[in-house]
């Protein structure tokens, strides 16, 4: 047995994957092969036997500068030799304060509280959210609207905000389901609309329903110009601004869910500087620690501190997280935004975005494409296939020609590291492409295949 295919089996013997129907590693992985990681470096992931692939998604949406950077390496080594972790309720340290501070300088927002990932950060604001209207006399205030197709993390309180049935319905009986309102996804452009009117129309639609439930409604949760997790669902920045003047109107707090969207994925340092507002609440991971350690943070205004601020214990901001604050996690972190200075990422992330874009060229030209589309460094295509399981054949397909990519839905996409050369851009490019002309070679060719596939599962 090789190497990787004792790693895979000891693994479904004794792992239970994320966001995984396991059986479908079953047998032998041939539905969807588990891929054993030996090592990581720049873009690239090797396995045990000398095979390489290019992490076309940056590990789901984590990796910023590649992976094992040095710079990023020598901080945490140095950061272990003083102080590993503490808890920081009655203790600080230096990595905290200094993360806590460059993070204020960058949003505008600051009173930074930490946990371990994005699910939790959202708790966190949520939770804020409703203490600070109970705090200020207006208990009332403790319900939360999302858009359609939202997705903000996956623990009970977290999942109640995100509108993505398969990963909700199971768990619907635990949740105290947050309301929806339409999503501008500018692919719902009808004839003559652009995206700024669909930002208008999903605008109205928001303001009818704040005009109903304010008084109820502690706070709207959204992710700023891109929902990842709905498949790349893009929108125009005045739905950004137009969301700030209703929370402003009705007295709702705007939560900007920058989990996945910032720290220039979107071509800004956060996605809602394109539209230049100010949330009221931020939410951070994912990019935060540049894809080394799990780390999340939640910003927020004056207003909202002074509200816990008081004589009483109980008015204060209880929540407790063992791990909060991590100093190793927190370094990570400020060595990651020390490359942002250093690399000028912001700026040089507009010419690998445009130049990755003419890569890209004959792939958003192929007659299966729909809505190609981008913001900064997030890539998409809807394909217009039968195949009700393209995703994964699709991720298979890819694998062969050296790439982790997996669509979501019938949504190819692209989200790799911002250090990608010109000739790992190529590769991904090329090996995009081919995959999808072998995963379309998998289509029935009879004209209802939909159909016929639907009655074959
Ligand atoms: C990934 C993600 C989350 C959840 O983060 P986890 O660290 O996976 O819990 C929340 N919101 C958005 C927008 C995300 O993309």
């Amino acid at each position: 047995m090789g190497l990787n295919e004792d790693w895979r089996r000891r693994s479904l013997a004794a792992v239970w994957h994320p966001c995984t129907q396991m059986k479908l590693h079953d047998p032998d992985g041939a539905a969807l092969p588990l891929i054993p990681a030996a090592s990581a470096q720049g873009v690239w992931l090797h396995d045990f036997e000398g095979r390489r692939y290019l992490d076309g998604i940056s590990s789901w949406w984590v990796n910023l500068f590649g992976h094992n950077h040095p710079a990023i390496r020598a901080a945490l080594a140095d950061q272990l030799s003083r102080l590993d972790h503490v808890m920081l309720a009655g203790f600080t340290h230096a990595p905290v304060v200094e993360l806590s501070e460059r993070l204020a300088a960058l949003t505008g927002l600051g009173h930074a509280f930490y946990g371990s990932d994005g699910a939790s950060a959202v708790e966190i604001a949520l939770k804020m959210s409703a203490h600070h209207w109970r705090n200020a006399g207006r208990p009332r205030k403790c319900r939360f609207v999302g858009l359609a197709g939202g997705y903000h993390g996956e623990t009970v309180g977290a999942l109640a905000v995100t509108d993505i049935p398969l990963f909700r319905e199971a768990y619907a009986p635990l949740l105290r389901l947050a309301a929806t309102v339409p999503s501008p996804d500018e692919r719902q452009a009808g004839p003559g609309e652009d995206a700024a009117a669909v930002a208008e129309r999903a605008a109205v639609a928001l303001a009818t329903w704040l005009e109903q439930h304010h008084e109820d409604t502690a706070a709207l949760i959204v992710e700023p110009l891109v929902q990842c997790a709905a498949g790349m669902a893009m929108h125009h920045p005045l739905y950004l601004q137009r969301a700030r003047e209703l929370c402003d109107r009705y007295q709702v707090h705007l939560v900007a869910d920058e989990i996945a969207v910032g720290f220039g994925r979107t071509g800004t340092m956060f996605a809602h500087n394109q539209a230049g507002i100010r949330p009221d609440f931020i939410c951070l991971s994912k990019g935060l620690t540049g894809g080394t350690l799990p780390l999340s943070a939640v910003l927020t205004t004056d207003a909202v501190y002074a509200a816990f601020y008081d004589d009483e214990v109980a008015r204060g901001f209880l929540h407790s997280h063992s791990y909060t604050g991590n100093a190793l996690a927190c370094r990570a972190a400020l060595a990651t935004l020390d490359l942002f200075e250093q690399t000028d990422a912001l700026r040089a992330n507009e010419l690998t975005g445009a130049r990755l874009a003419a890569q890209f060229e004959a792939l958003s030209q192929h007659i299966r494409v729909r809505h190609a589309r981008r913001r900064g460094m997030i890539f998409a295509w809807d394909i217009d296939t039968t195949l009700p399981d393209f995703g994964r054949r699709y991720a298979r397909h890819a694998l062969a020609q050296g790439l982790l990519l997996r669509p979501i839905g019938r949504t190819l996409y692209a989200m790799p590291p911002y250090v990608i050369s010109e000739a790992e851009g190529e590769h991904l490019a090329r090996g995009a492409l081919a995959a999808l002309e072998a995963t379309l070679a998998d289509e029935p060719d009879f004209p209802n295949a939909e159909e016929a596939i639907a009655d074959g599962v």
